[in-house]
Order: C-alpha cells, then sequence, then structure tokens
C-alpha cells in the first residue's frame, strides 16, 4: 500500500489547516489511495459526474495535490482520465473502493454494536480506521458481527445512484406525498453536523415519518411519533425514504 502525500495544503484529524512544504513533513501527513478510489465510487454514487474539482472538495485537499494523486492512479492503472477532465475507475480501482467501503462498514458497525458508539459519530472514525484494518481482522469482525447490507445510516454495501435508489422505490423526504407514512431508509452520513441533527429529532433509518405537510416556504413539516418537526430542504434531501 502506497500513500499520497498532500504537500499543499491538507486538513488534519483535528480540523486544522497545515501547509506542508518540506519533503520530511510530506511523509508525516498523507492521504490514501483508497481515499481517493472510495471518495469516487461514492461521489458518482450521489450521482455527481467526477472530476478532479470533485475530489478536491470531497476530500478537501487542493487542486495540486488531486492532480499529484490522480498521476500516481493513472500509473498504476487505478483510474483513467477523458479528455474532459472526467475520471473513471477501472476494474482493478473498483475493486480497491469496494474493499474499503466493506471495511469502513464493517468498522461503523463495529463502534455501534460492540462499543456503543452513537450511529451519528462512527463514521469519521470509520474514515480514520478503515485504512488500518488487515485481512484477518477483516475477517474476525465479519465473523462476530454477522452479514449485514447496510451500514448504521442504511447505506448499502452496493453504492447505488439516485436513480438506482427510486427504481427499488425511495424517494426523497422533500418528495413526500402529505398523508402519507414513510420509513426512513438511509441518510447522507458525510456531515456530521446533521447526523447530530437528525438523532436530537429522533430522525433514523428504520424510524417512521408521517408526513403532514409540504409547505410554501420549501419546508416539509413531518412527525415521528408525537414528536414533530418541520425540516428544511437541505436536510430533508438528505434523506431517503419508502412508503410504509
Ligand atoms: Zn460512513
Ligand atoms: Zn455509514
Amino acid at each position: 500500500m502506497f500513500r499520497f502525500a498532500n504537500h499543499l495544503s491538507i486538513k488534519t484529524n483535528e480540523g486544522v489547516r497545515l501547509h506542508v512544504s518540506t519533503v520530511s513533513e510530506m511523509t508525516t501527513i498523507t492521504i490514501s489511495k483508497e481515499d481517493y478510489l472510495k471518495a469516487i465510487a461514492e461521489a458518482e454514487a450521489e450521482g455527481e459526474t467526477v472530476i478532479p474539482a470533485t475530489l478536491a472538495h470531497w476530500l478537501s485537499v487542493t487542486r495540486p495535490a488531486v492532480t499529484f494523486a490522480l498521476k500516481r492512479l493513472i500509473k498504476d492503472a487505478l483510474v483513467t482520465v477523458k479528455d474532459d477532465g472526467h475520471i473513471l475507475l477501472t476494474a482493478q480501482g473498483r475493486e480497491i473502493a469496494e474493499r474499503t467501503i466493506v471495511r469502513h462498514h464493517l468498522i461503523e458497525r463495529m463502534l455501534t454494536e460492540i462499543f456503543g458508539m452513537g450511529w451519528y459519530e462512527v463514521h469519521d472514525e470509520a474514515e480514520r480506521l478503515e485504512h488500518a484494518v488487515s485481512l484477518a481482522f477483516e475477517k474476525k469482525l465479519a465473523q462476530k458481527l454477522g452479514h449485514k447490507n447496510t451500514c448504521p445510516h442504511g447505506n448499502g454495501l452496493t453504492l447505488r445512484s439516485p436513480a438506482e435508489r427510486r427504481k427499488r422505490g425511495m424517494l426523497l423526504l422533500t418528495e413526500a406525498e402529505p398523508g402519507l407514512k414513510y420509513t426512513v431508509v438511509s441518510v447522507y452520513e458525510r456531515d456530521r453536523k446533521l447526523l447530530e441533527f437528525f438523532d436530537s429529532e429522533g430522525l433514523k433509518p428504520g424510524v417512521k415519518v408521517n408526513v403532514s405537510s409540504r409547505n410554501y416556504d420549501g419546508t416539509v413539516s413531518v412527525s415521528i411519533g408525537t414528536h414533530h418537526i418541520r425540516l428544511g430542504t437541505p436536510a430533508a434531501e438528505k434523506v431517503w425514504i419508502s412508503k410504509s
């Protein structure tokens, strides 16, 4: 496994932005190739056309860092880049991305199911830990936890695009019909503050929601049990639901 140095500007786990310029520092602060490959697969699944700017935004790294990383990934035949900048995973690149997603799921499940951490706080931990899992540990985790298709946020082991989700009968909470009951299938998991907000309102995968109205101001009024909330579009469009 090789690691990329983010040689210009990176965000550490503590959220501090460091500007790194020397070779010795470069070796200590890294974002792995798995992060890049997974980000490409995940951004595709969100329905985005992946170009270098997508990755810079998605991974909070600079454009030169992305250019540097892409050179390595192309050399290793893990991605191809079209003339218009569109980045595609090769079969091998996709395999690594999918393997990383499996580990990510296992770690999120380990943290919630074994260590009792909140479902809203395990994604960030998993982002860090997924690279440290050996094949042996991965097997142990899978044995211990048993098979499950979804992570604590309801997202599947197989990434699905918005179109694929719709084919399976899912819709966004912003599209819900007033008067109907729905079940929350999954929520967007890359935004910790949003997850904390959902948790404080009792909105999480598996919960039943009654949609009472879609309002003129773009909000949607829902109730979860006896608890009524009014969600703005930025939050409601991050929730996939299905009719229940
Ligand atoms: Zn996650
Ligand atoms: Zn998750």
